[in-house]
């Protein structure tokens, strides 16, 4: 597995900034909860724990904007009395409010990666791969994205309430496979109610709320979602249409709009987000999506690299070019729904479409060749970078 944090495994949460005042209580209160523990004389521990964690949630829910400081002091708190079962939420909670600034969350990142290294049950497989945001469902539009606390970039819709915030949570990669999000973004794309289509999201959603640290991670997410709402609307929508008639962009590289005919004056991160966006709609919609880990985590990577395009003009790092185009050699091939095209890119530098006569449907070449297109796109922004 490439790790994308591996130039700051020497960088500790400890390092991260915070203001004196509190950081200095936290250390302070850290040291003799070691102690303590080292003593045996856990149920003082144990006191002393409960109440700096009261102290620091209190603090964040009367002050909001000093709520990512306190989280990150709580990480600190857990981290140095070595308590890496309540590290990992607070943790993954960290990464997923889209609060924290880069360099923090490749901290964040490299501490949680460590965590999971410790404890593999408590990550592997079914969280993914380390060093990631979770990959949300949307339930009111089925595509995929990095964030629940914002506004979904593609429709808008956010969650308003606890539950669902818990219920977004159960359809993110912390409680399903990518492929399984997948399929549930199929089923809600064509109208059927989220209910339906997972029949314990309410019952595992108020299951998920039970314990007092999920209910205040909750909680934490509500309050950004609410900042959030009023400085951040990136719309996906606004970067993939013509701005000239509105229609969808259906290539990357056109120059003209195939509706209106005027010329689209794409910039390089403008293309970039709209190869990521043509390629995450059809894994999402028409490619057979298997199991596949190496078909997971190339979605993965695009919606993060998507994410971090739209959301903080942040092209993608020289390491996640490289993880991308390894992971495209891996995968060779991808087939159009019913196999009726196929998409052979085993040799990068010469993709074929190939259409499978007896599966086709009238649109299977149409796609086959949108998709080749798009990976060719992908593999000239992923080998030398993305334009300004
Ligand atoms: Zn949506
Ligand atoms: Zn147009």
């Amino acid at each position: 597995m490439v790790s994308f944090w591996k130039r700051d495994s020497s960088r500790k949460i400890s390092d991260l900034p915070a203001s004196a005042e509190l950081r200095d209580y936290v250390l302070g209160q850290a040291g003799k909860v070691s102690s303590l523990q080292v003593l045996g004389r856990n149920a003082e521990a144990s006191e002393i724990l409960a109440r700096v964690e009261g102290t620091l949630l209190s603090r964040a829910k009367q002050t909001p904007q000093i709520s990512t400081e306190c989280h990150l002091l709580l990480a600190v708190l857990y981290s140095e009395c070595g308590l890496n079962s309540k590290l990992e939420p607070v943790l993954k909670f960290l990464l997923e409010s889209s609060a924290l600034t880069k360099e923090q969350e490749l901290i964040v990142a490299g501490a949680l990666q460590n965590v999971r290294r410790q404890n593999p049950q408590s990550g592997g497989a079914s969280s993914g791969p380390e060093g990631y945001t979770d990959v949300y469902c949307c339930r009111a539009c089925g595509r995929l994205h990095n964030y629940v606390s914002m506004p979904c970039p593609h429709c808008g819709w956010m969650p308003k309430d606890e539950v669902r915030v818990a219920e977004s949570i159960m359809l993110s990669t912390s409680a399903m496979s990518i492929a399984d999000l997948v399929r549930v973004g199929r089923s809600l794309a064509i109208g059927r109610k989220v209910d339906e289509v997972v029949p314990n999201l309410k019952s595992s959603a108020e299951a998920f709320l039970e314990t007092r640290e999920n209910s205040d991670i909750v909680d934490s997410v509500l309050k950004l979602g609410q900042e959030n709402v009023a400085k951040n609307s990136h719309s996906m929508r606004v970067v993939t249409s013509c701005p000239a008639c509105d229609a969808r962009i259906v290539c990357s590289g056109g120059t003209h709009c195939h509706e209106c005919g005027k010329p689209l004056n794409l910039s390089g991160p403008l293309i970039a987000l709209n190869c990521f966006d043509l390629l995450l709609a059809l894994l999402e919609t028409r490619v057979e999506v298997s199991p596949s880990n190496s078909v997971s985590e190339f979605i993965r990577l695009l919606v993060r690299m998507e994410s971090n395009l739209l959301r903080r003009q942040e092209p993608p790092t020289k390491a996640e070019r490289d993880y991308c185009l390894k992971l495209l050699n891996d995968i060779g091939a991808l087939q159009d729904k019913g196999g009726g095209a196929v998409v052979d890119f085993s040799k990068l530098s010469k993709i074929k479409v190939y259409v499978v006569k007896s599966h086709m449907t009238p649109e299977s070449e149409a796609y086959g060749v949108m998709l080749s297109v798009e990976l060719e796109q992908l593999v000239r922004l992923m080998e030398s970078g993305v334009p300004h």
